[in-house]
């Protein structure tokens, strides 16, 4: 156990922070004008949801292979083109100045040779000499302020180890360092936690002077220049080639040898123009903020042939929208960071749209906005492989290494990539990590084809005997971290690219999916009609938005299916509460409840297949049914079963129905409409617990629905409140709130979550989501998490408090997505929306309302019973100490076999 000091003490006091909220909540005014804003967008974007089924038993969806072919892009005329002038890069103007967000591609015009030109070898020269001469040794020629924060200064106690150059020259005033050589952090200093291994340098009376190097607990290092300790001058980081060093075991990729960042720092702040380089070549460049973030209006983010660009707008160091530009030359600032200047940035705006499980693109623009580097690179044409339909061609020459193209899809972890066979068995399956391959990319039914996506071409590609390219991977300023194709060697403009799909045999999960990609030799003719394209409701939102038939009548062939729905949806299958509120969902429980309360009652399940209904009427099942249709093991999905405890929940309509039935049968909760009294003993997952199985559709929302009105008409024998199907409503709620907002999940593009600077500390958040924080409440909810898939409400609450506004201070979509992970009930709007309501971020700003880690978890568990049941290492705690286990005396923390900080 540690004691949580190590985790909170970095992280500024919450007072302060929530008076930040509330100097942002001035914000909400903004915001409810986006707000306006957005629900013109919904009149004018009606949901073109299909509708959901009322039974998750009653209806199959086959999927479509009749929906039309979209229009041809139409051609609007090209801008007047400014694209020969040349634009000082901090002082751009942006744009043409007609275009704006969602037009069409319009043609941009831009001169765009094969090999770099003069300006892009100016770059790279410079870029070489950064990366080379490891001593360049410029410090700021202001005068340092006193006062300014020392690098090492957190560490000043830390017990270190030191080189035997070093000279230690007041050791009992704190150890003041004197000499040239080293110091090493142990893995329990402070120092280390703040990711600092080790510091080469010269220390003048302890302090670090001129140029020193700093090597980091993941691999990469930095070198800079430090005057009286205090960086102050030209800093330079290195990575590995596929970021983090630590990942890999071979020497080849473990070395940091690749740029990762050129700034310059000023009294210990990094000021002025900097450079960052991301994974798989590009770059980005641009003034940093008052607190050292690449952001701003006018950031330039290049393309790995470092002369295409996107100059636009970046938030805390991410790029986030840009128009098309190039590379025009640069110039110094400092007399030795390079500044881009580039051609006037034109044509349409490139937005930053990062996938998720169901999420592509936000609309039709979108889809067809062809990536301005990729475009110059390769086109699609009829392919040279007979039977292949179409492949991808070179547009022109290009060298070995070259990056030609990207490889863009909807983003899964590879445990969900399992779960549903329309993606468990896709050709399309791309594993879209380097070193762990956790993540999966895919490309869905409905965007295989190019008239149905084509911002990105990768998928395209047919797969040969002899490749000339390969997947690498690119964090790409639209798409986030994707695929991109590197052709293996040079080649000629015309030539077919062929990746060899041989390559995912690594990633392809089972033999029989490697066969169907060999079998349907390309990618792109992978269509499964027998799929079972199971969608939740949730998803189901998602791909009735990316999937418009152009002629709706062809609708009425397709039977659809839905599971985990709404409840209140009008005839085509959209919120009807939405409907009701002029179009735009509530966006307070209270107008919600308004609305609800005039709506007729929701309609009443079809009832259950009988074989009856069914007459004599049989369906043909193949030998192999369930080896094809049936559910995997976990096993089968690759787990290790062996010692896995008995699982807390049991799948399946059987055990939902039977535990509807026990939730029902608490007649006194029906009865009193309230939730039922918390106990230490509600903490534990219940027999009446449903929501997994109103999440994966094992239980009807609306067999819930009716079945509580009945027993409390008769118990009551009168007409039930709203306020008993409240758990029901919020959950509706928030379905409502989530519809037609794609960015409902995340903070940045959502209109209606305030903008909050979240910090970011992966290492705080990986003691959060583990269960190590030092805070026996919060581990022992986290641990429960973890092992069986549920937490009650109240410690949902605890956990997202202490995350978000009450103590670490990180995004809400940091613990939204472990959430998604771990949950079994883990549901899209339900999970963000309550992660937004909790850290104040939307719905609610109630600022002052905080969880103390400490007291809540005494008043839920006071006998400390269900700390000892999660953390047995703490099992022999007095109760007295159990909550706050680092304030125990020495002999009661022995006796207890638990020393904090050490066990
Ligand atoms: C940060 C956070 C994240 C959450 N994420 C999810 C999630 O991903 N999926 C999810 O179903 N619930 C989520 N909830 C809501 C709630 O915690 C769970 O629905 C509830 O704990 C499930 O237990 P139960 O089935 O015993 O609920 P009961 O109290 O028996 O309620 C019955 C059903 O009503 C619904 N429900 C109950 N409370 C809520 C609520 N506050 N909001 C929405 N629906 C509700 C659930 O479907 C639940 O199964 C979250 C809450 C918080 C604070």
């Amino acid at each position: 156990m540690v004691p949580p000091s190590n985790i909170v003490q970095h992280f500024v006091k919450r007072s302060n922070r929530n008076k930040q909220i509330l100097k942002m909540s001035v914000g909400l005014v903004t915001l409810s004008i986006l707000v306006i804003t957005y629900s013109q967008y919904l009149l004018h974007n009606h949901c073109d949801a299909l509708e959901c089924g009322n039974d998750f038993r009653s209806k199959r969806q086959v999927i479509e292979t009749t929906f039309m072919s979209k229009s041809e892009k139409t051609s609007a005329a090209s801008e007047s083109s400014e694209s020969t002038s040349s634009v000082r890069h901090p002082t751009s103007t942006l744009g043409a100045g007609t275009s704006s967000e969602g037009e069409l591609d319009i043609p941009v015009e831009f001169d765009s040779p094969l090999m770099p030109p003069k300006q892009s070898q100016e770059l790279a020269k410079w870029l070489q000499k950064m990366m080379m001469d490891l001593n360049l040794n410029r410090a700021d020629p202001t005068p340092m302020e006193e006062g300014s924060k020392e690098y090492l200064f957190p560490c000043a106690h830390d017990d270190y180890k030191i080189s035997e150059s070093l000279t230690k020259v007041n050791p009992t005033e704190g150890q003041t360092l004197d000499g040239q050589g080293w110091v090493v952090f142990p893995e329990d200093s402070l120092c280390y936690s703040l990711k600092i291994l080790k510091v080469t340098g010269q220390f003048n009376d302890g302090k670090l002077s001129g140029s020193a190097k700093v090597d980091f607990t993941d691999g990469s290092w930095m070198r800079g220049n430090f005057v009286k300790g205090v960086l102050h001058g030209l800093v330079r980081k290195f990575w590995c080639k596929f970021g983090d060093c630590e990942y890999f075991e071979s020497k080849k990729w473990s070395v940091p040898e690749h740029l990762k960042e050129i700034s310059w720092y000023r009294n210990g702040v990094r000021t002025g123009f900097a450079w960052e380089f991301l994974r798989g070549g590009g770059m980005m460049a641009g003034e940093v903020n008052e607190i050292g973030e690449l952001s701003g209006p006018e950031v330039s983010y290049l393309y790995p042939d470092k002369y295409t660009m996107l100059v636009g707008k970046a938030i805390k160091g991410q790029f986030q929208s840009g128009r098309e530009s190039r590379l025009s030359g640069i110039e110094y600032h400092n007399e030795i960071i390079a500044v881009p200047l580039h051609l006037k940035a034109q044509g349409p705006l490139f937005v930053r749209e990062v996938s998720n499980k169901t999420h592509m693109a936000s609309n039709d623009n979108s889809l067809h906005q062809s990536d301005p580097y990729e475009k110059q690179f390769v086109s699609v044409q009829d392919s040279t492989v007979r039977g292949s339909g179409r492949g991808v061609f070179l547009k022109k020459d290009v060298p070995m290494g070259m990056i030609i193209g990207f490889y863009n899809g909807v983003r899964m972890s590879d445990f969900e990539s399992k779960i549903r066979k329309a993606d468990r068995k896709s050709p399309y399956r791309m594993d879209n990590d380097w070193a762990k391959s956790k993540q999966i990319l895919n490309i869905p039914e409905g965007f295989r084809e190019p008239h149905q996506y084509n911002a990105t071409l990768g998928h395209l590609i047919n797969h040969g005997q002899k490749p000339n390219a390969w997947y690498a991977m690119i964090d790409h300023p639209r798409f986030g971290f994707i695929r991109s194709v590197v052709t293996k060697q040079a080649l000629k403009a015309g030539e077919e690219i062929f990746c060899d799909y041989g390559f995912l045999k690594q990633y392809a999960q089972s033999d029989e999916m490697f066969k169907t990609i060999l079998e349907v030799g390309k990618m792109i003719h992978g269509s499964d009609n027998n799929a079972d394209f199971t969608k939740d409701g949730e998803e189901y939102h998602d791909q009735a938005e990316l999937k418009r038939p152009a002629d709706k009548s062809e609708l009425s062939s397709l039977v659809e299916r839905s599971v985990g729905a709404a409840i209140y949806r009008n005839k085509a299958g959209g919120p009807r509460i939405i409907e009701l509120n002029m179009g735009k969902p509530p966006l307070t429980y209270r107008q919600f409840i308004k609305i609800v309360s005039e709506m007729k009652p929701p309609p009443v399940p079809v009832p259950a297949l009988s074989s009856r209904m069914l007459g004599n009427a049989t369906s043909p099942i193949s030998e192999d049914h369930d080896e094809r249709y049936g559910v995997p093991s976990l096993a089968e999905l690759g787990f290790d079963t062996k010692n896995l405890p008995p699982s807390a929940w049991h799948g399946g309509e059987t055990e939902a129905l039977s535990r509807l039935e026990r939730h029902l049968e608490r007649k006194a909760w029906v009865a009193s409409f309230g939730r039922p009294k918390m106990t230490p003993q509600s903490l534990l997952a219940s027999q009446t617990g449903l929501s997994p199985y109103l999440r994966f559709g094992c239980l009807s929302t609306r067999l819930f629905y009716h079945a509580l009105g009945d027993l409390f008409r008769k118990i009551r024998k009168e007409e039930p409140p709203l306020s008993l199907y409240g758990q029901l409503l919020w959950r509706e709620f928030f379905y409502t709130a989530a519809t037609k907002n794609p960015n409902f999940d995340r903070m940045y593009g959502n209109p209606i979550c305030v903008q909050i600077p979240w910090d970011k500390n992966p290492e705080a958040l990986a003691k959060w989501a583990n269960g190590s924080t030092g805070f026996p409440w919060i581990d022992g909810i986290m641990t429960q998490l973890r092992q069986e898939g549920w937490i009650h409400h109240l410690a949902r609450h605890a956990v997202a408090c202490f995350l978000t506004r009450g103590d670490l201070w990180i995004s809400w979509e940091e613990g939204m997505k472990v959430f998604d992970e771990l949950l079994l009930d883990a549901d899209w709007s339900v999970n963000a929306g309550t992660w937004m309501w909790l850290s104040c971020s939307s719905f609610f700003q109630q600022f002052f309302h905080l969880y103390c880690p400490v007291r809540f978890g005494r008043k839920a568990d006071p006998n400390g019973d269900y700390i000892r049941r999660y953390l047995p290492v703490l099992k022999n705690f007095p109760t007295r100490y159990i909550h706050e286990p680092w304030t125990a005396p020495e002999q009661v923390q022995k006796a207890a076999k638990c020393i904090i900080g050490k066990d």
